[in-house]
């Protein structure tokens, strides 16, 4: 456990009990950043994955039930980081949710939910967060949006806005800060099949009568031209090479890993 390239750094990661954000959570852990989770799930299995990825990793580990929708618990988790850690170096904002329905169909309520954690959630952790980092004169920000950050698709209003909002975000955040050790980017992936999109891969299976591999091969196709999902494991190297002095100087990026839909 020499050498590895986060050691001593903590790093927050929203949304790190599933998918994504836990793929990048493990990723950092094994460069041998401390971290901090947050997100659902059964607690029983959340304990279980802090006492796994502090022994496989030798790292340090907690864990905030923080709902991302309710600002008051993202300004309590931010603060348990600071007694707990000392603050956070390394702020992974994935925390996310969809609902697909056609824009006059939308219910508000989910227009606001998304909003609120897709995006609201990003600025509340970062203004908290900042200080610190601006304190030590480093820090990595990094806001998982999608590539519905750059693109549209039909049903997804809340999402597409979002994600195109966070990519705004990022990019003020980069150039606030850039004249300091502090980066922002995104990063914006295609599909990864995750419990987020497994459902819409089961919603297809159903309306379209397909078996699951059908489902997912269609889902594929009509966007992603590799024909292949990106894995959270390959979206956990980009997160660790954007923390690397290399990517020093990669800046307010938006940075698409989506088997080149976005290149169409
Ligand atoms: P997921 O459903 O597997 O995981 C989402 C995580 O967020 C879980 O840990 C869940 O508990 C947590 N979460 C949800 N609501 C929360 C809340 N209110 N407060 C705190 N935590 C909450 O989803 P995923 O596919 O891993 O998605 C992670 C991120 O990646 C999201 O922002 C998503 O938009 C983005 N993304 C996913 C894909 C994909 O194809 N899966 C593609 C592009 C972007």
């Amino acid at each position: 456990m020499q050498n590895r390239s986060l050691s001593g750094k903590t790093a927050l990661v929203t949304g790190s009990t599933s998918g994504i954000g836990l793929g990048i959570a493990q990723a950092l852990a094994a460069q041998g950043a401390h971290i901090l989770f947050n997100g659902f799930g059964d607690a029983a299995a959340i304990d279980q994955l802090q006492k796994d990825t502090a022994q496989q990793y030798g790292v340090r580990t907690g864990y905030s039930g923080a709902d991302m929708s309710k600002p008051a618990e993202i300004a309590q988790m931010m603060s348990e980081a600071t007694e707990q850690f000392g603050g956070v170096d390394i702020l992974i904002n994935n925390a996310g949710i969809q609902h697909v329905a056609k824009v006059e169909d939308f219910p508000i309520e989910r227009w606001d939910a998304v909003i609120a954690i897709n995006l609201s959630s990003a600025f509340h952790t970062t203004r908290l967060a900042l200080p610190i980092m601006q304190k030590n004169n480093w820090g990595r920000i990094i806001n998982i949006a999608s590539v519905h950050g750059l693109v549209g698709s039909s049903g997804k209003s809340a999402y597409v806005a979002a994600k195109h909002g966070l990519i705004g975000l990022t990019k003020v955040t980069a150039l606030e800060n850039a004249q300091t050790g502090i980066t922002c980017n995104a990063i914006c992936p295609g599909w990864v099949l995750t419990p987020l999109v497994q459902k819409q891969v089961d919603a297809r299976a159903h309306d379209k009568s397909l078996t699951q591999e059908a489902a997912k091969r269609e889902l594929l196709m009509e966007k992603q031209p590799s024909g292949e999902f990106v894995t959270p494991e390959q979206l956990g190297e980009l997160a660790v090479f954007l923390c690397s002095p290399a990517a020093s100087q990669v800046r307010g990026a938006a940075w698409n890993m989506d088997g080149g839909w976005a290149a169409q």
